[in-house]
């Protein structure tokens, strides 16, 4: 089954075929959006984002698409930065967790709680939405970074009842327990089924 991942990250679709192959998941055909690709993120949650995102290159390609938006949300921040991740940290991950790290001692908040949230959206060829998932992974922010895997806020993301950052995981377990890799499994479920009805 042929389905186009919207985006131009290389990474991203190397991440998204290692967690279908964990899953067993060896009837997708999954391949980068080509050509010039890079739709307005207008949406003001992941959801209306990852919708944004799917249509969009199932309009440019006349596939079937798959698009993800996520990010990390802070109680104490009021849910930022939420939709605004990437912006965040304007391309410089260290800086982005320096910030972070600040913003929250400048509210002065005991509470640390935060969560890595995923949402996905098939679309299908013509653009229709056919399905959307959700994953969320709960922890707090910590005081000081850990661990030099993953990317952006993990080295300060502590997972819940353990004093583990996600950057001290190998990328298997991280893959396993991830917002990503939850959204993901459920997608990659729904297409499995979409298949056999045919
Ligand atoms: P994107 O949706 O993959 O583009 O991610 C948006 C932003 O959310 C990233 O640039 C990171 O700042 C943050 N983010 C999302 N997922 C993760 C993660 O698994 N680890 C660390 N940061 C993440």
């Amino acid at each position: 089954m042929k389905i186009v991942l919207a985006t131009k990250n290389p990474g991203k679709l190397r991440e998204f075929l290692q967690l279908a192959g964990e899953a067993g998941s060896h009837w997708l055909d999954l391949v980068l959006v080509p050509g010039v690709f890079d739709p307005e993120e207008t949406g003001s949650t992941f959801l209306d984002n990852a919708i944004i995102k799917a249509k969009a290159a199932a309009a440019l390609t006349g596939e079937m698409a798959v698009a993800d938006d996520s990010g990390l949300t802070v109680i104490a921040l009021g849910g930022r930065p939420g939709v605004y991740s990437s912006r965040y940290s304007n391309g410089d991950e260290a800086l982005g967790r320096a910030r972070l790290l600040a913003e929250l001692e400048q509210v002065g908040s005991e509470c640390r709680d935060a969560a890595y949230v995923c949402s996905m959206a098939v679309a299908s060829a013509s653009g229709e939405i056919l399905y959307s998932a959700e994953g969320r992974w709960s922890g707090r922010i910590g005081f000081e970074e850990r661990g030099s895997n993953g990317f952006g806020f993990d080295p300060i993301f502590y997972m819940l009842d353990c004093n583990q950052t996600v950057a001290e995981l190998p990328p298997e377990r991280k893959n396993a327990l991830s917002h990503r890799g939850q959204a993901w499994r459920q997608v990659l479920q729904f297409l499995e089924q979409s298949c056999q009805t045919g």
